[in-house]
Parts: C-alpha cells; structure tokens; sequence
C-alpha cells in the first residue's frame, strides 16, 4: 500500500512504536512482571468513588442517556470545564474561566496539537522547535511531530546526594533561547525521572519564555491539585502564557481519555478547532465522572489524602527494596519525588541497557530501556546507556519480585 508522506512518517518503525509492541507482546505472556509502561495503581478507595458516581448517572432519570447520547462542545464538557475553572480559581486565586479550558482526547492528543500548532513550518517558512530544557524527558513527546526534527533538547546537571540517590537540575549555563523556539516544554513530576523541577527552576524557564514571547507548556499530569503524585512542596503557577496540561489518567482513569489543557483565549479556541476537526468533539465520559469531585473539591482531598500516600509509601518502599538488593555495585536512584516511576542509573554498567532490558523480558520482567527517553538529543551521551525506568505502581508482591530479578540481573552484569 502506497501511503502519502504524513502516512509514511506515522506508521515507519519508531522507536516508540518498537517499543510498544514489544511491551505489548510480552505482556500477552503468562505470569509477566510488568513494570514498563504508565499503567496508574488500582486504588480501591478511588475505584469506589468513580463506581458510585458511575452507578447514581445509570439510576437518574436522564443523566445516563444524556451522557452517551449527546456530543459534547468542541472544547469539551461545558459544564465540567465551568465547576473546574471555579476551582481552579477558589484554590489558586488563577483569573481564569471555561474559556480557558479545553479538554482532549488524553493529554497526549493535547502535545501532537499543541507542538504542531506551535512548531514546524511557520507561514513566512520558517521553521521552529520545542525547546525541552531537561532531559530525561516523556517518551511519548518524541513522534508527534509532522515535521521532522521538532526538539532541542539539552542534557541536564547531575547532583549527587546522600543515600545513593542523584537528581537532575537545568544547566542554565548552557540553554539558548533562539529564534528557532516556539515554546518550552517540561514535564513536572517529569516522566521517567520521578524529578519535580524546583520553583526556581520554573520560574527562570517561565520567564525566559515570557521574554522571548514564547508559551511555557508544562506538563502536569502527575501533578497538583491532583492525581498529586508529588512528595515534595511544590505550588502549581499559570498566567497567560503558560499552557498547563493535565489528565484524569493517573487519577485512574487513563481508559476514559481525558486531559485537560488551561491555556489563554487563543491557544484554547486553537484546540476547539482542531478537536472539531479530528473528532468533532472529545469524550463526554471522564468529565461525567469526574464532575461531581470538582465541584464539591473532594477531586483534591481525594488526592491528597488518598492518592499521594499510597504513591509515596510504594516509592519508599521500591526504593529500599532496590538498596537492600543491590550492595555492592555503582547503581543510583533518581530521587523519588513523584510520579509513579523509578529511574535507576547503573554508572559504568558494562552493558547497554538495551540488552538489559532483553535479559529481564527473558526473566519475566518488564521496564523500559532508558535510551528512549532523550528525544530530540542528538548528543552520543552513554548515559542514556546506563539507566532504565521501572513503574512502581503495581501490585506490590510484583514489584517485590521485579526488583528480585533486576537485582540477579545487574550483578550478572556487572559481575558480582
Ligand atoms: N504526560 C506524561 C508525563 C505522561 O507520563 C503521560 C502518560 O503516561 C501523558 C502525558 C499522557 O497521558 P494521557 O494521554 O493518558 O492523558
């Protein structure tokens, strides 16, 4: 089949692709550990909530058949994005209104618009770039762009702390905002990292964009007010030229395809167009759910009291796990301060952690190869080499006996 240049440029062998697949035909095999992709715990106590919720919308009278009969605006739910801008403001004091909420079809839709819409060929042609300040960064940014080459990407300052743990800092030192950038973008909890990006750091970034008249796409997905997978002090900011993006995903509901973007007038009609263009409108059914816990707020102790704990507590635990397991060789752990994975840098490992990770899928376990997770870094840096990312947020007796296997592995490798 002879497929156009946008055909071609989707469906060629990417890495991602290889990599998904891969993830996928393992996991068809019995009695798999999988601790590789960004499957959310299965919370009991948040489960019964959105049970409940689902249960009074199928007894009302209308609700259920409004719901799945009718679609929804464009921008998403009217509703739902007017009680979340309510919130949003009540707990931020932020100026904003539904107007400046739009929702998509998962927050990853929302990155293949929102770095289209903001880089690639521009109409003088010209070309520009997203500028992603810190690497390691989200996989899934790496191939959404229709043009080719759309990241410049930098490595990041390694800072070594107590208890075999490091953390990675933006090397300002070395970032060029040129004219070739339409917009920065970070994600915070960073996807692998488990990194939170200091204020300051956030704010230096957000203000060289704002110099430079560019947006600040931050990408919280994991962050506040919820799902609030973040165990450190860090107060969520937006003015105009931030985009911020969001998820019902890691709340547990990654099924109903639900983010959430919270942008300025312009950006917010941009995606409307682009939501009626792709899919006339996004899903009706992650706002339903989710509604009556942004209005009453519960949405934000839920997530505090609830979803952050049991995410803490597992990423201490994993972590100790990890310690005890692995005395005696070079291996660190990116300090654990959020989302639901572990990053675990084997310094000097003498294998690629490609073969690795192919070890480990022969054992019965599932992570991914941290070489995945530089996109747009062309730099040959073995340590991307040297680490991998393991999701911590399944069942405890699995991650137990992942960490088990990874622990036998690593010390073959390294010959201990
Ligand atoms: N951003 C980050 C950092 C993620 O880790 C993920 C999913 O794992 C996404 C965005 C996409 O989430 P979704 O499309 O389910 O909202």
């Amino acid at each position: 089949m002879l497929f156009s240049k946008f055909g071609q440029k989707f469906t060629n062998q990417t890495g991602v692709l290889q990599l998904m697949d891969d993830l996928g035909e393992a996991a068809q095999r019995p009695g798999m550990i999988m601790l590789g992709g960004g499957n959310p715990s299965h919370i009991p106590t948040v489960q019964e909530h959105f049970r409940g919720r689902m249960l009074r919308l199928l007894d009302s009278e209308h609700d259920f058949e409004t719901l799945i009969g009718n679609y929804d605006a464009p921008a998403g739910n009217h509703t739902f994005r007017h009680a979340l801008a309510d919130l949003l403001r009540q707990q931020y004091g932020w100026p904003i209104g539904p107007e400046n909420i739009a929702l998509t079809t998962g927050s990853q839709t929302a990155f293949l618009l929102l770095f289209n819409l903001l880089a690639g060929e521009m109409p003088d042609g010209r070309r520009r770039k997203i500028l992603l300040p810190l690497a390691p960064e989200y996989i899934g940014y790496e191939d959404v762009g229709l043009a080719d080459d759309l990241f410049v990407t930098y490595k990041p300052d390694i800072e070594f702390l107590p208890n075999r743990e490091f953390k990675y800092r933006v090397d300002f030192e070395a970032l060029q905002v040129t004219d070739e950038i339409g917009a920065i973008c970070v994600s915070r909890p960073t996807n692998p990292t488990g990194n939170v990006l200091t204020s300051n750091e956030m704010s230096q970034l957000s203000q060289l964009a704002q110099q430079h008249g560019i947006p600040f796409i931050v990408d919280n997905a994991y962050g506040l007010p919820f799902p609030n997978i973040i165990f450190t002090e860090a107060e969520p900011t937006w003015e105009p030229h931030i985009i911020l993006c969001m998820s019902l995903s890691k709340l547990g509901l990654p099924g109903l395809r639900t983010g959430i973007v919270i942008a300025n007038t312009a950006v917010i009609r941009a995606l409307t167009s682009l939501n009626a263009v792709m899919s006339l409108a996004p899903s009706s059914v992650g706002a339903a759910l989710a509604l009556d816990m942004v209005r009453s707020g519960e949405i934000i102790t839920l997530s505090r009291e609830v979803i952050r704990p049991h995410y803490h507590q597992r990423a201490l635990q994993t972590a100790a796990w990890l310690r005890q397991a692995l005395p005696d060789v070079d291996f660190h752990i990116h300090k654990p301060e959020g989302a639901i994975f572990l990053w675990l840098w084997f310094r000097n490992l003498p294998i690629p952690c490609q073969t690795l990770y192919e070890r480990l899928k022969a054992r019965g376990l599932l992570v991914v190869p941290g070489h995945h997770f530089f996109p747009g870094l062309t730099d040959a840096w073995p340590h991307r080499h040297e680490c991998i990312r393991m999701n911590y947020a399944q069942p405890a007796e699995a991650v137990q006996r992942g960490v088990q296997i990874l622990a036998e592995e690593v010390r073959r490798a390294y010959g201990v």
